[in-house]
């Protein structure tokens, strides 16, 4: 259970509305004065305890939830009403404790002694003679001029055990926080410290909102290994969520509508220094989950710039196995090669591979030869062109053997892939190459597919049994289409403008906030509206940046959504918003008629409690609307 339901489940909605309007029982339900518009002589607000919920039949027409209630009462919006109600209900919430706080404060104090460090390496890469040998390596073996040296911040450690050391106890700062920001370690056989990074180039690495999170760093010595070592795992340091030049690229990447994905700290740099500003490189894993979120806010486009080396094209494709496997066994995605093949059929993604010339770099290429570079991109081969190729190369292909091993590795690539001509000119490109026929091809692998295929996760079903639960099942219909809803919007807000257009087509009002009954729902769609209504950010990143910490649950169960494969189209989804949005108003409108209804009758035996007139207006008018939404919902939808 999480706060908002925990709360929910603690306060009575009928002690809620009590205390500040007083309640008269009718039926089942409560009715009184609505406390939101100025009536004295009808009693239009109804307080149903068994949903939970309230609603005025009156002037304001709307109702809603606990939250809802203090939020319209009180004037403010989700996250103060979460507190208010937090309180009241003798709940801790955990983004507001004294303990978090301190964490934030401490995160806080580890980035400022971060951007100490860039200013201490800085100085030793410029200041020091060894630093001045390492900048003239920059400069003339990497080709970088200083205006680049500067933009990355690229600096120097010194060839020392304790000059990092030194320089932080100097400012009183202690070793504690020192190791806890990655730049000292632990001594292995003595007590005390060592400066973690030691006559190497030194990599800044910010977040995408240019926060300092880290370091990258590079032997300059043969003799030092590891080649590159990056800041250890802190408590701001996570390397399998961070993509390095993404503070810098974020922008260009959008601008051109496309990510290059290198695989070092000097193809980033080498690439933007000859205006290819729109590299990012993972540092020393494969692409994981998270980093590809963060390209994907940007671009669906993606060119993978891989090591030309054959050790390379062999990690690759045991990259594909290993993917294959892992995403035959988790629901996780995998975005190894293999797996972003996946991701391509799922994410309605463009991948492609660029192969680069033999034993050359991207950045090489690029200071070298602009002009060439930019044709290395635009060759780049769609992902199962580049898997087929790579296979197939060098081996002889008419060993039957052979053949099935390749058919076997290629064919659910391909049967992945969402477009169904694409598909079949990959498979008769397949065919082709290994002189087959297509249907021999397809046959066999056909049921090794589907028997691969396990079963979708089951969600926990609900307890079967109690009155409480059935009203809860009820309520979680409701809470379940408007969550649809916010799944659908909050990674796709601009479907908003065609819902709109949708519905102004069919006499029907625009989704407004009115639409949600659920607080905490309603906080997400007025998000969802607002972040529409601005220009100065991407409306899905004003989105993100203003969710509140309780529902970033939203964009996980998002995407979870939107990469089912039945979903990979556009407008498999615009139907699904439509259906879903359709009936979430339907069902309100039936529950509406049923409240009504009973309202009427339970008034038959307590005359005088409520304008009847009232009720009949409203019970016509609902039945009205009922009418338009089922003629709407039978007529054909949107062409697929
Ligand atoms: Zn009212």
């Amino acid at each position: 259970m999480n706060n908002i339901e925990e709360i929910k489940a603690r306060i009575d909605i009928v002690d809620l509305v009590s205390e500040t309007v007083k309640l008269r029982r009718a039926g089942k339900n409560y009715t009184g004065f609505c406390p939101f518009h100025a009536n004295t002589r009808t009693p239009a607000f109804v307080v149903f305890p068994d949903s939970g919920t309230w609603r005025c039949f009156g002037e304001c027409n709307e109702g809603g939830d606990i939250f809802k209630f203090v939020m319209k009462k009180e004037g403010w919006d989700f996250p103060e009403a979460l507190r208010y109600l937090a309180e009241k209900a003798g709940i801790t919430l955990e983004p507001v404790t004294p303990k978090k706080k301190e964490e934030n404060e401490y995160i806080e104090k580890l980035r400022s002694i971060l951007e100490d460090a860039v200013i201490f390496f800085r100085h030793h890469l410029t200041q020091t003679e060894n630093g001045r040998q390492t900048l003239s390596y920059l400069k003339q073996n990497r080709l970088l001029n200083d205006k680049t040296i500067e933009t990355f911040e690229l600096g120097y450690a010194p060839n020392a055990w304790e000059a990092m050391l030194d320089h932080f106890h100097n400012k009183g700062i202690n070793d504690k926080a020192l190791l806890d920001c990655g730049l000292i370690t632990k001594r292995n056989e003595a007590d005390g410290y060592y400066d973690r990074f030691r006559n190497r180039v030194i990599f800044p690495i910010r977040d995408a909102s240019q926060r300092i999170c880290g370091f990258g760093a590079r032997a300059l010595s043969n003799d030092d290994m590891p080649k590159y070592l990056n800041s250890p795992q802190t408590l701001i340091f996570d390397k399998s969520a961070l993509l390095f030049g993404l503070d810098k690229a974020r922008k260009p990447i959008r601008t051109a509508d496309q990510v290059i994905i290198v695989e070092g700290y000097f193809d980033v740099i080498g690439l933007y220094q000859a205006g290819f500003q729109n590299a990012v490189s993972p540092m020393g894993t494969a692409l994981t989950p998270v980093q590809m979120r963060h390209v994907k806010r940007y671009t669906r486009k993606i060119v993978l710039a891989l090591d030309p080396d054959s050790a390379g094209e062999k990690a690759t494709l045991k990259g594909l196995e290993v993917a294959r496997e892992t995403m035959d066994h988790s629901a996780e995605f995998v975005f190894d090669p293999r797996g972003l093949v996946r991701s391509e059929a799922r994410l309605d993604a463009d991948i492609r591979v660029c192969s680069l010339p033999d034993g050359l770099d991207p950045d090489e290429i690029a200071l070298q030869d602009a002009a060439r570079w930019q044709t290395v991109v635009e060759n780049a081969k769609p992902i199962i062109t580049h898997v087929i190729d790579t296979l197939t190369a060098g081996k002889d292909l008419e060993d039957p053997k052979t053949k099935s091993e390749i058919a076997e590795k290629v064919i659910p690539l391909i049967k992945d892939v969402p477009n169904a001509v694409e598909r079949d000119t990959y498979r008769q490109q397949l065919a082709k190459i290994l002189h087959v026929s297509e249907q021999s091809l397809f046959s066999v692998s056909e049921v090794q597919y589907l028997n691969k295929r396990r079963p979708r996760r089951q969600k926990m079903a609900l307890e079967p049994d109690s009155l409480e639960t059935q009203v809860k099942a009820e309520r979680n219909k409701f809470y379940n289409l408007e969550k649809h809803i916010l799944l659908l919007l909050v990674k796709k807000p601009d479907m908003v403008y065609d819902l709109d257009r949708y519905l102004k087509k069919n006499d029907l009002q625009p989704i407004s906030e009115e639409d949600m009954e659920f607080g905490d729902l309603q906080l997400v769609l007025s998000l969802i509206l607002d972040s529409l209504k601005q220009i100065d950010t991407a409306a899905e990143e004003y989105i993100d940046a203003k969710l509140p910490e309780d529902m970033t649950w939203l964009k996980t169960d998002s995407e979870e959504l939107i990469l089912k494969p039945e979903n990979i189209t556009q407008n498999h989804l615009f139907t699904d918003l439509v259906q879903t949005f359709l009936n979430l108003r339907k069902n309100k409108v039936v529950e509406k008629i049923n409240s009504l209804s009973m309202l009427h009758s339970s008034s038959e035996t307590e005359p005088g409690n409520l304008d009847m007139s009232m009720i009949q207006r409203e019970l016509l008018e609902s039945i009205k609307m009922r009418a338009t939404l089922d003629r709407v919902l039978s007529s054909p939808l949107i062409g697929d």
